[in-house]
């Protein structure tokens, strides 16, 4: 018998989602605050609900896909006595410290509960690229993780319910600051003429190219040695500070390469300027690393 999913929130997320159960064949019911914009999704075959309560009722696996973390309680608290014994997956983005709130609460009434984040965007839902990240009840990912796998590759981080959400803003925040960077780069190349779009397809050859050392650099800050350089910082302090020089003179805010400065000078002036560069990271006071 085909999971029955229930969607909450019929944003751009929710109604992606909900698309992607009801092409799969999965008796599908869907619910959004605001009526009527279940259209499209009724018209290929999902069942619209007049209420939570309704939607809920009847469902083995409940999405909520919703504004933020309030909104989740807001839709959810009222029916939380039909919930009970019913598996929640919670795909509204919700800082970890909410995720584990979240968890806590669903512990409280009994309602087996996955936290998860969604790193694509409702296009890319169902297609390749498309990667959640999940934490919390495990029985409730080995349940239901063939219909999860429907949106998208599905990856388990352990029952600690937070932990997928932090992973989630880690990655979010690697692509802002990294978008950051490409802003100011472009800033710069406009004070010579050149278009932000043409300075885009520099970029990406060359961002695109450089990535591919993540893991690589990601090996190096885990071993907590330093001491063989590919780049010293005394390198990377001489680079950074050419970078601001050059931004100063073309006119663009320091907002961006400032703090970088500031990560690679307060380990130069600690002494490790012969070091390599991803020393850097250690400026972050990260906690304790892993054994
Ligand atoms: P939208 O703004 O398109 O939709 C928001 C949804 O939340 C609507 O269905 C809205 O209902 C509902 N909502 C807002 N407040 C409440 C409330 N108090 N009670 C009940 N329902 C409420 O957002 P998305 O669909 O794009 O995003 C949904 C979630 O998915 C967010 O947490 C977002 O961070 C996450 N996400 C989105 C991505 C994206 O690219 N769009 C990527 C990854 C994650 P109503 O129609 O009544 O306003």
């Amino acid at each position: 018998v085909p999971t029955r999913v229930t969607v909450l929130g019929l944003g751009a997320m929710g109604s992606a989602l909900a698309a992607a159960f009801v092409k799969a064949g999965h008796p599908t019911t869907v619910w959004n605050r605001t009526p009527g914009k279940d259209a499209e999704l009724i018209a290929a075959g999902a069942l619209g609900a007049e209420s939570a309560e309704t939607a809920v009722a009847g469902a083995d696996l409940i999405i909520a896909c919703l504004f933020d973390h309030a909104s989740v309680h807001e839709t959810l608290d009222p029916v939380t006595g039909i919930l009970t014994g019913r598996d929640l997956v919670n795909l509204t983005s919700t800082e970890p410290a909410g995720a584990h709130e979240l968890a806590d609460w669903a512990a409280q009434h009994g309602i087996p509960f996955l936290d998860g984040g969604i790193m694509a965007t409702p296009p890319m839902i169902g297609q390749p690229g498309s990667a959640l990240l999940y934490s919390g009840s495990e029985e409730v990912f080995d349940r239901h993780r063939q219909t999860l796998e429907l949106l998208g590759s599905a990856e388990y981080f352990g029952a600690e319910p937070s932990k997928a959400s932090l992973v989630d803003f880690a990655l979010l925040s690697g692509m802002y600051v990294m978008f950051s960077g490409f802003y100011h780069g472009a800033a710069m190349v406009r004070s010579a003429g050149m278009s932000a779009a043409e300075f885009g397809r520099r970029a990406e050859g060359w961002l695109g190219a450089v990535l591919s050392t993540l893991p690589a650099t990601g090996e190096r800050i885990d071993s907590g040695d330093y001491s063989v350089p590919f780049q010293t910082l005394d390198f990377t302090k001489a680079a950074v500070d050419a970078i601001v020089s050059a931004s100063r003179d073309a006119g663009v805010d320091l907002d961006i390469v400032g703090p970088v400065k500031n990560l690679v000078d307060r380990q130069v002036a600690a002494g490790y300027g012969h070091e390599s560069s991803e020393r850097m990271f250690e400026s972050l006071h990260p906690p304790v690393r892993p054994a």
